[in-house]
């Protein structure tokens, strides 16, 4: 999760995609403002030379995991040669974050109307804004349905109507609109799907609502809003009987790749797509910056990470997972990618005006210079060289009547190890004190 991304700053006051940066996503907490959902991300893949753009929502739904890892994994490991692919993980984050489909009710019922003080108003305009904005040629929005769609009725779970593994789309074609074939768009997309399905029963389907004439609660609808303002638009869904994120996510991905070949958008992947690297994909959580001196690797943290030196307030976190955000409790910050729960850090609070920056250690007799924040590895032993009016605290380690750990052979059978950062026990805390000041915090990966 540490390739460049590119990240357009959404600002809704200003121009749309005005500001290009290239950078990993930067969050900052702060306390949430009651009945206003968050805003969400967007990305951008553009490729060098022209061609079609797609538009990739994911979460509108917060409890259909399916349709927000998806777009994650595709603006991380995806590369746009031709064309370019708009993608926006977390259309609905605060649902994301409570796994629900919507905590200010459902948001795929507000595109028709809303009203101003409606929590969701700065979302759903914000989104209809890029919608309908010139340069966007197709859109989907992606979702987990219950069920398996079938045309005749079988069961509770087969039927018609059934949600999972269908592309919805509201009538058949938009006429006089590149791609406005959304009835044959869909159909090869579903053919190309159900040639390599994991079993058998996954088979997709394409479901017509009929909105315009047979559907009048999915008028209210963002694929509705966007083919009446002519742009052509299809929903995903996999279905919520599949239970392994990883599939549903494989099954999505697999469709955003079908689609974009039929549009002419030329891409490259960063993996060979197969349900064991998704899955590894899924699980990689990347890593969390606490202001710009400690960094956490996420995916093998442990579920509570006690005296996380932090400020009283104005934490900065930045997550190189799109997903990655941090809620306050009355605990501390918990933190999560999409709605999965991943530590919760309890504080210990500090102020943080340090003129240190780094430190000298040596590992297994090496020297080596440790930004605050990065992480060195060792075998056997580490010596933290003494800095001026520096306290250095290894946790996990002590020895009696010593207050700075500095300029002791410390041996990684010396470290009790509890303390560690991640569950494997080998990640260690080397942190350092100005005073009464907290300057940073070096990791130490024991390594065999
Ligand atoms: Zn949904």
């Amino acid at each position: 999760m540490k390739s460049m991304k590119i990240l357009i700053y959404f600002l809704l006051s200003l121009c749309l995609m005005s500001e290009v940066a290239f950078a990993v996503k930067a969050k900052t907490t702060t306390k949430e403002a009651p009945k206003k959902n968050t805003p969400f991300d967007v990305y951008e893949l553009k490729g060098e030379q022209d061609g079609s753009t797609l538009l990739v929502i994911g979460g509108i739904h917060g409890d259909e995991p399916g349709g927000f890892f998806a777009p994650a994994l595709l603006m991380d490991l995806y590369k746009v040669k031709k064309g370019k692919v708009i993608v926006i993980p977390n259309l609905n984050p605060d649902s994301i974050l409570a796994f629900r489909r919507g905590i200010y009710k459902d948001m795929n019922r507000k595109f028709a109307s809303i009203k101003r003080n409606d929590p969701d108003f700065d979302n759903v305009q914000a989104i209809k804004k890029i919608i309908t904005s010139e340069e966007i040629d197709f859109i989907i929005n992606l979702h987990d349905g219950h069920g398996f769609y079938r045309e005749k009725w079988e069961n509770s779970i087969f039927n018609p109507k059934a949600w999972g593994q269908t592309y919805v789309i509201d009538q058949k074609t938009l006429d006089n609109v590149p791609f406005g074939d959304l009835d044959s768009i869909a159909k090869q997309i579903e053919s190309k799907l159900n040639q390599s399905l994991h079993y058998d029963f996954h088979t997709f389907g394409v479901r017509n609502t009929e909105t315009r004439i047979k559907d009048e609660e999915q008028q209210n609808s963002l694929t509705f809003f966007a083919i009446t303002h002519l742009k052509p638009a299809l929903a995903i869904e996999t279905s919520k009987n599949i239970t392994e994120l990883p599939l549903k996510t494989f099954y999505q991905i697999s469709s955003i790749e079908a689609l974009m070949e039929i549009l002419g958008i030329e891409f490259e992947r960063k993996f060979e797509l197969n349900l064991e690297n998704v899955a590894k994909k899924i699980n990689d959580f990347g890593t969390l910056v606490i202001n710009d001196n400690i960094t956490l690797e996420l995916s093998d943290i442990r579920n509570i990470i006690n005296f996380t030196p932090l400020l009283a307030q104005k934490n900065h976190f930045e997550f190189t997972h799109p997903l990655g955000r941090t809620k306050r409790t009355k605990e501390g910050y918990e933190v999560y990618i999409g709605h999965k729960r991943i530590t919760l850090l309890r504080p210990d609070i500090f102020p943080m005006q340090c003129d240190v920056k780094a430190l000298e250690i040596e590992l297994d007799g090496k020297a080596s210079q440790a930004k605050f924040g990065e992480t060195l590895d060792f075998q056997q032993n580490f010596l933290v060289k003494k800095l001026d009016g520096v306290r250095i605290n290894v946790i996990g380690y002590s020895k009696k009547g010593i207050v700075s750990e500095h300029d002791i052979l410390i041996n990684k059978a010396n470290i009790d190890g509890r303390y560690s950062l991640d569950k494997a026990k080998s990640i260690f805390r080397v942190e350092a004190y100005q005073g009464r000041n907290f300057c940073g915090m070096v990791n130490l990966r024991a390594t065999k």
